[in-house]
């Protein structure tokens, strides 16, 4: 008689689950203040390529009462909306309440992720042209790594001019790997079109550190740089569009450059030129 082997069967280990609790598939370290991460996506969460969601972990116990209360905070999707997926671009902010702890997240982790994605960095919010232009500076960049993975930029939109501002060259490893791999990547290519992918133009300049190109993309605007390097004439109502997420320093100078070539801010009840996000406040 064959001796037979005990069989075991999982039992499922207690874990405590949190609210709208979703698992970490991925996690990339770009630099001592930049990461990338996967997330499982709630299978009821629809949401348009450049919007946002409040995403966090718990918080610690309150001194006196014990009990512990979600920390929050915004974030860009950075995945386009037909992802099985959902992927973000954070800062790691030391003594940030929130990502002193996030950095340290692992495969199989839980965040929280509430399903209630909102913004203006999308399609409906700007009239139909020729040419969109995506202005970033730091994690500002996240939005537009969802719109560039999103079909619909290509069908709307001739060229696609995309600007990352960073201050150190390694900073812009995110952006430019992440439209590097765009174009060379078969699944994509079949989905976005080998010559809508070829409408992309990179533009990466960085402030501090020594680069092929250096400057503030506001200041490369007004003294024609840009132009001149992707031989283009100039911004016009016309023909141009742009989205813009940074710093409050470029939201507010970009929207005074954008102006002058007579481009309006426009929002999701009403389509206009230009739209403009926060990458963070502070
Ligand atoms: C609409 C919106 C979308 C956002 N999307 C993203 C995103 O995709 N990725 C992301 O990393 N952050 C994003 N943020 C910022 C994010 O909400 C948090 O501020 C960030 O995660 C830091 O959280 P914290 O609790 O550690 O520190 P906080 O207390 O929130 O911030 C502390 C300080 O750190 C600085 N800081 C915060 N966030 C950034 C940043 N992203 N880049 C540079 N400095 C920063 C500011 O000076 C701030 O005062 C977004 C913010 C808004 C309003």
């Amino acid at each position: 008689m064959t001796e037979q082997k005990p069989v075991t069967t999982d039992t499922a280990k207690a874990v405590p689950t949190l609210p709208d609790a979703q698992t970490v598939t991925s996690v990339t370290h770009w630099t001592d203040r930049l990461f990338s991460f996967r997330v499982t996506r709630p299978t009821s969460l629809r949401f348009r390529s450049g919007e946002f969601v409040m995403i966090g972990l718990m918080g610690d116990p309150h001194p006196e009462t014990g009990k512990v209360k979600p920390l929050l905070r915004a974030y860009s999707i950075a995945s386009p909306a037909w992802d099985d997926e959902l992927e973000f671009y954070s800062i790691k902010v030391q003594d940030g309440p929130l990502t002193s702890r996030l950095q340290h997240i692992a495969v199989g982790d839980e965040i929280i992720l509430r399903p209630k994605p909102v913004g203006t960095l999308v399609h409906d919010a700007l009239l139909p042209g020729k040419r969109l232009w995506l202005f970033s500076t730091g994690t500002g960049f996240a939005p537009f790594a969802s719109l560039l993975r999103e079909p619909e930029t290509y069908e709307k939109f001739e060229q696609v001019i995309v600007t990352h501002t960073c201050r150190d060259v390694a900073e812009l490893e995110y952006s430019r790997k992440l439209i590097a791999d765009l174009q060379a990547d078969e699944m994509m290519q079949e989905l976005i079109g080998v010559e809508n992918l070829a409408k992309i133009r990179y533009y990466p300049t960085t402030t501090r550190e020594n680069s092929a190109k250096m400057g503030r993309i506001t200041t490369l605007l007004e003294d024609g740089t840009v132009f001149t390097d992707l031989g283009i004439d100039g911004i016009t109502v016309g023909e141009d569009r742009a989205m813009v997420c940074g710093s409050m320093g470029l939201n507010t100078d970009i929207k005074v450059v954008l102006e002058g070539f007579g481009l309006q801010e426009g929002a999701n009840s009403d389509p206009k030129h230009y739209v403009v996000e926060k990458a963070f406040v502070g």
